[in-house]
Formats: structure tokens, C-alpha cells, sequence
């Protein structure tokens, strides 16, 4: 089945041969799997959302020129293609956590280097591919509204804009006016909102439709603690882009079992299936399918009326989603 990927945080989508190779580049010493994977893979529940997000640290110190991310990007592409026959791919990256440990990168070859990398996956496959750009919400308003410029100019043709990090302790109100300037000159807008299993936190999925504009949410699981939010979801038609391998690592929810996303999409809401974090979570767009499937049997009507959900909120211009996924049927190389 031809699939849409919405929710890919690029740098964690590193393929774990390239990560080894530069971990080795900078003189760790990864000798056994076993360090490899204490160093860089969560594959098991963490707790909380913040030790999961300091174990991301390790993967963005060990990528040390901007050139290393045209690799990276072209490897995620790939990737999605090969596994998972990925057609329309939105990738994202925050160029403040990528620069913040690197003070000789600098934001524009950066950016250069991952177009490279895209631009060279879509010469090869039939697939279409966008950037966002993330903000980070334990960075100041100041230094943000830089990276929303950043975002803005066109020849890095971002097509959306989101606010990531930990939601619990930063509160998305400050970014606003950040995310009014961005739709209004026409970046598409996702929010994280409602990811972490506290109580009331699908406030933040309020104010990311109500007051931010947003188009999607990413995750928002935790909309299903609020009638209200979800009639608001199903009324103003925004999906959320859930990612079942991590929300259940970063303790989201407990277990697959227990994810809410047979109870979303039953209540009417649109839900679509990501990965967050492939590499560092060891998981792929096709393993999320059978997780899915053999958890709430979600048969290939509702996967294909996730994958047209998600078609249709991609950000994407519709020419070129059209184009690519028009050719969808003609058979992958194996
Ligand atoms: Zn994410």
C-alpha cells in the first residue's frame, strides 16, 4: 500500500549503519551493540517524555558538519521508499537543536546540504518530500522569531512550521504571534500538542487549533481525556499524526494495547500513522501498520482512510502530491 508519512523528525531518522559510522568518526568508543544502543536507541518505555528527549542529544552531537546531513536526509527518503513504500514524506528538523553543539555549522548550508539530500531521493524515487521547520519551546520568543525568517525565506522552501520539546514545563502561549506571521505567509502549521500522559495537557491541543492556527497536531493522543477536544478536532476536521512505537516509549501510554488510537478513530477523528523517530526508535512506517493491525485488527479500509487524510492535510503543494501520487501504483524495486 502506498503510504504518506506526516510526522518524521529527520536527524532521528538516521540510518543506524550512518549513525554508527559517525559515532566512530568521533572517537566513541561503540565496540559492542550493546554500547551502541546505551548510547543512541530507545527501545524500551523511559518514563517521561524529557529523559527520552535528553537520550536525542547523543545522536545530534555526533553530526558534525552540515554536509553529513545531506546523507542523512537522502538515507531517510530512502529509507521510507524502500521500507515502507512511502510516496508523500514530510520531514522536519529543528536547525537550533542541530546547530546548538556545533557553533561552526552554520543554518544555511545546513539547509542546503539536506535539500541536496531530498533532491536526490526524488530524482531516484517516485516520492515527494517537504520540510518543516521546528521551533523549539525551550528557546526564547527572540531567538525564534529568527527561525521563523529562517523559515520564511523562500529559497529554503520550508512548508511548515512547528513547535516542539517538552510541553509540560513550556507553555505554547509566548509563540503565537511566531505562528500568526508563518500562516499568514503560508506555512502550513503543526503543533506537539497533548503528546505526554499528564493530566490536562490536551489543553495545549486547544490552543494549538484556537489560537496558533494549527492545521494538525502532532500526536495529540491525549485528546481523547476531553470530549470537547475532540468534537473541536472532528469539527474543524484537523487530524492528528500519531506515532504508536513512540508514544509508548516515551510513556504517552503504557502499551500498544492500551494506545488510544482505535478510540480516536472510532469516535471520528482523523487519525494518521507516523514514525517520530525511526533510527533512534528502531521501527519503520510498515512496522506501525502491523503493530496496528495486530493490536486493534484495523483492517485495509481505515488504513486507507488514514492515508487520505493524511494525502490531503499534507502541506505539500497539491501539484506536486497529485503528481506522485497519481504514479503510486507502479510496482517499488525490490
Ligand atoms: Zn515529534
Amino acid at each position: 500500500m502506498p503510504k504518506v508519512e506526516l510526522h518524521c523528525h529527520l536527524e532521528l531518522a538516521i540510518r543506524q549503519s550512518t549513525l554508527r559510522e559517525f559515532a566512530g568518526i568521533s572517537g566513541l568508543n561503540l565496540s559492542t551493540n550493546e554500547a551502541f544502543s546505551e548510547a543512541f536507541l530507545i527501545q524500551e518505555p523511559m518514563g517521561e517524555l524529557k529523559s527520552v528527549l535528553h537520550k536525542f542529544l547523543n545522536t545530534r552531537n555526533v553530526i558534525k558538519q552540515e554536509d553529513w546531513m545531506e546523507r542523512v536526509a537522502f538515507e531517510a527518503c530512502e529509507d521510507m521508499y524502500l521500507l515502507s513504500n512511502v510516496r508523500i514524506l514530510e520531514l522536519r528538523y529543528a536547525p537550533s537543536f542541530l546547530l546548538d553543539h556545533h557553533h561552526h555549522m552554520k543554518a544555511d548550508r545546513l539547509q542546503e546540504a539536506i535539500l541536496r539530500g531530498v533532491q536526490r531521493a526524488e530524482q531516484l524515487y517516485p516520492i515527494a518530500v517537504g520540510l518543516i521547520c521546528i521551533l523549539q519551546r525551550t528557546k526564547s520568543v527572540e531567538e525564534n522569531k529568527k527561525w521563523v525568517d529562517f523559515a520564511l525565506q523562500p529559497e529554503n522552501q520550508f512548508i511548515g512550521l512547528d513547535l516542539a520539546d517538552n510541553e509540560v514545563d513550556f507553555d505554547p502561549e509566548p509563540f503565537v504571534p511566531l505562528f500568526h506571521k508563518a500562516k499568514n505567509q503560508g506555512l502550513g502549521i503543526t503543533v506537539h500538542a497533548g503528546e505526554p500522559n499528564v493530566p490536562g495537557i490536551s489543553r495545549n491541543i486547544r490552543t494549538a487549533i484556537e489560537q496558533m492556527g494549527a492545521d494538525r497536531i502532532g500526536h495529540g493522543l491525549q485528546a481523547v481525556e476531553d470530549p470537547d477536544v475532540m468534537s473541536l478536532l472532528r469539527k474543524r476536521k484537523i487530524p492528528l499524526e500519531l506515532c504508536p512505537t513512540s508514544n509508548v516509549l516515551t510513556g504517552a501510554c503504557n502499551s500498544i494495547g492500551t494506545h488510544p488510537f482505535k478510540s480516536l478513530l472510532d469516535a471520528g477523528v482523523q487519525v494518521t500513522i507516523n514514525t517520530d523517530d525511526p533510527g533512534i526508535m528502531c521501527t519503520s512506517l510498515i512496522k506501525e501498520y502491523h503493530l496496528l493491525s495486530k493490536a486493534f485488527g484495523i483492517d485495509l479500509k481505515s488504513f486507507e482512510n488514514c492515508n487520505a487524510w493524511a494525502l490531503d492535510a499534507s502541506f505539500i503543494t497539491s501539484t506536486k502530491k497529485k503528481s506522485i501520487w497519481n504514479k503510486r501504483f507502479e510496482s517499488k524495486p525490490s
